[in-house]
C-alpha cells in the first residue's frame, strides 16, 4: 500500500465527525478513512476526548421518552450490511454505486465520469482520466474534496496518488493533469459549480451537471 500524503483538513473531519458534512463530502471521508490509518486515528483520539469529557459532565436528565427512544433504537434491527469494497472502489463508493461497477458516461478527450448524487448541497461523481490528459482548468466558487483512487494526478499543489485527497476552495485556480500509467480515477464532490475558463468547457458544464 502506497503512502498517503495528503489528509482530511481538522475542519472536515470535526464536521464529519458532528454528522453535519453534506452528503457528498461525507462519501469521500468515509472512502478516504477506509484507506487511511492516520486519519482514522484521529478519528479516533477525538472521539475518546468526547466521551471523556461526557463522562466528567454533571447528570442531566433525560427529556420526556428520550429513554424509551433509546431502548427501541437498541432493539431495532441492524441496517442491512454495506456493500464490500471492489477492485479500487473502497466499501462507502461500492454503497454509492449500488454494489454495481460504474456506468461511465463520456465527457470527450477520453474523460469520463459517474454522477453518484447530486442536490442543493453537493455533488458526487467518479472521473476516469486517461494518463496524461488534462483536466479542463477551472477554478471553484465553493470546495472541492477529490480522492484519488486508482493512478495519479498533480497540479500546482502537488502530486497526488491512490488514498491522497485534496480539498481545493475557491481561492485555487488549478488544472490538475493525470500521471503516466495506469488511468486516474478520483471520488469528487463539490459543492458549487465548476467554473471553467475555456469556451469549449463551458459548453460542456452541462454535461458535467455541476
Ligand atoms: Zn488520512
Amino acid at each position: 500500500m502506497t503512502e498517503i500524503n495528503h489528509h482530511i483538513p481538522d475542519d472536515v473531519l470535526d464536521t464529519y465527525r458532528a454528522g453535519t458534512l453534506p452528503h457528498a463530502f461525507a462519501v469521500v471521508v468515509a472512502a478516504h478513512l477506509s484507506l487511511c490509518d492516520e486519519c482514522r486515528a484521529r478519528i479516533e483520539a477525538a472521539d475518546m476526548i468526547g466521551g471523556v469529557l461526557l463522562n466528567g459532565a454533571e447528570g442531566v436528565a433525560l427529556r420526556a421518552g428520550a429513554r424509551d427512544r433509546m431502548m427501541a433504537a437498541l432493539d431495532a434491527p441492524p441496517p442491512p450490511p454495506l456493500p464490500r469494497g471492489s477492485g479500487v472502489f473502497p466499501a462507502p463508493v461500492m454503497a454509492e454505486l449500488g454494489g454495481q461497477p460504474p456506468k461511465w458516461r463520456m465527457l470527450g478527450g477520453g474523460i469520463r465520469q459517474q454522477i453518484l448524487s447530486a442536490d442543493r448541497e453537493g455533488s458526487l461523481r467518479l472521473l476516469y482520466i486517461p494518463p496524461g490528459r488534462a483536466v479542463p482548468e477551472h477554478g471553484h466558487r465553493g470546495m472541492e474534496l477529490t480522492l484519488v483512487l486508482q493512478g495519479s494526478f498533480s497540479d500546482s499543489e502537488g502530486a497526488f496518488h491512490r488514498g491522497d485527497v485534496e480539498a481545493a476552495h475557491d481561492a485555487i485556480d488549478h488544472q490538475p493533469i493525470a500521471g503516466a500509467g495506469a488511468p486516474c480515477i478520483c471520488l469528487a464532490a463539490t459543492d458549487a459549480p465548476l467554473r471553467f475558463h475555456a469556451l469549449v468547457p463551458r459548453l460542456l458544464q452541462p454535461i458535467f451537471r455541476i
